[in-house]
């Protein structure tokens, strides 16, 4: 028989029944605080932020401010006057610079990832063949990569008139796959189906000393730990606006470009809003200073504004206690799972050590897709990745401890309910 339908608000007397030690940390988190910031209802455990982040509470208002007073009221006047609109790209990016480890001047806000990814490839692939002369022509990617970042590689290749081979091999072989015909290294940081965390300046290092430039997809990463993208030595990152920045729906996108780099870097999706002066209207283009060449045309004034607020929610937060907490949740989070893994034949996927994992959980079940549906209508919202992942993400400005043993606890009751009492022998 299945769990019934619930709601987190009724909880059962064992998922009342939160260990001491697990209220212990909640007692003396320094980001307890943070849950407050946020509007969350109280009827689900979120285990999804790395898909949608959660609203913060603060957002409605500045939206609503936004479209009733600065477009409303002000008109084209917003532009320029007090709200600013054509500076707004610029200080979210200014917001976002000390999450990526970045100068601001070195990030720019706009669009979604995959066209990022666009901008930014094809600007690596032209930088790379003016150094090398040509020789180079294979961009290395990660095979699991998510589909949109081997999508918009193929599609580049196919304007390029497939002057490339897509080589794709395991993400623990890259290290050891750079050659001198390799131009580029696209890859994601943290896997999005098992949540595994690659060595992002370890590859890094390794792909400057074959003369490789890199590419990283940050859209698991940014939020959800500290990065030090100019200490790694990066050269190109991106990464999404919408999973751990809480910018909601389509949120924009960042980019983040190396020092090195950002003298010449070439802006292809060149707009005017990416000009030095878009007002000038003159005929040529002339790249903007910095990162800001990525802002392609007129900004998207009512997402940036939602994820400008969203930021503010990161103004005080340590990212090493951010970091420390997020481990802390998912230990716990397999920790007590390991009973329901056992007795349900749920692979876990995600790497124990804390260096390999970012900061979701992942299991594999033949059943997966159907499992999350009934999760999900117990109020324990997780997600399904094809073909058998059951994803869990930790969001750690939200999320307790004691919410971390409730949703175990749920789960482990859902499945025991789904699965069957025959297969309940531990
Ligand atoms: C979520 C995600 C994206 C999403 O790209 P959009 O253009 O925002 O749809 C891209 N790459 C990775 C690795 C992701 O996890």
């Amino acid at each position: 028989m299945p769990y019934p339908d619930a709601a987190a608000t009724h909880l059962t007397p064992a998922e009342d029944a939160v260990p001491a030690d697990l209220l212990a940390l909640d007692a003396t988190d320094p980001l307890a605080r943070t849950r407050d910031l946020f509007s969350l209802p109280d009827s689900v455990l979120y285990l999804d932020g790395n898909s949608l982040g959660a609203l913060p509470a603060h957002v409605p208002d500045r939206v609503a401010q936004v479209v009733t007073r600065e477009w409303g009221d002000q008109l084209i006047r917003s532009w320029t006057g007090d709200a600013a609109w054509m500076t707004l790209p610029d200080r979210v990016a200014a917001r976002l610079a000390p999450l990526l480890g970045a100068r601001p001047e070195q990030v720019a806000v706009s669009d979604s990832t995959s066209v990022n990814l666009f901008k930014l490839l094809s600007a690596a692939l032209h930088l790379q063949d003016t150094a090398s002369g040509g020789t180079r022509r294979v961009i290395l990617t990660d095979a699991d990569n998510f589909p949109t970042d081997l999508y918009v590689a193929q599609g580049l290749n196919a304007l390029l008139r497939d002057r490339y081979e897509l080589r794709r091999v395991p993400a623990l072989d890259l290290a050891g796959a750079f050659g001198p015909d390799v131009a580029v290294l696209l890859a994601t940081e943290v896997d999005y189906r098992t949540g595994e965390r690659l060595d992002l300046p370890g590859l890094t290092r390794d792909a400057h000393a074959h003369g490789v430039l890199t590419v990283w997809d940050l859209a698991h990463s940014a939020g959800a730990f500290p990065l030090d993208l100019r200490a790694a030595d990066v050269d190109f990152a991106l990464g999404c606006g919408y999973k751990f920045l809480n910018g909601g729906p389509g949120a924009p996108s960042f980019v983040y470009v190396s020092e090195r780099h950002l003298e010449g870097v070439p802006a292809f999706l060149s707009g005017w809003m990416g000009h030095a002066e878009p007002f000038e209207m003159a005929r040529e283009y002339r790249p903007a200073a910095g990162a800001r060449r990525f802002v392609v045309g007129t900004p998207g004034v009512l997402n940036l504004a939602a994820l400008d607020a969203a930021l503010e929610v990161f103004g005080d937060v340590d990212l090493h206690a951010l970091r420390t907490k997020s481990l802390g949740l998912t230990d716990t989070f397999i920790r007590l799972m390991a009973p329901v893994a056992a007795r349900h034949g749920l692979t876990l996927v995600t790497p124990l050590e804390h260096a390999r994992r970012g900061s979701q959980v992942s299991y594999r079940h033949a059943r997966a897709g159907e499992l999350m549906t009934h999760l999900i209508r117990a109020g324990v919202i997780g997600d399904y990745r094809t073909p058998d992942i059951l994803r869990f993400g930790f969001t750690p400005l939200y999320l307790s401890y004691a919410d971390t043993y409730r949703a175990a606890q749920r789960t482990g009751a859902v499945l025991d309910a789904v699965l069957g009492a025959a297969q309940v022998q531990a």
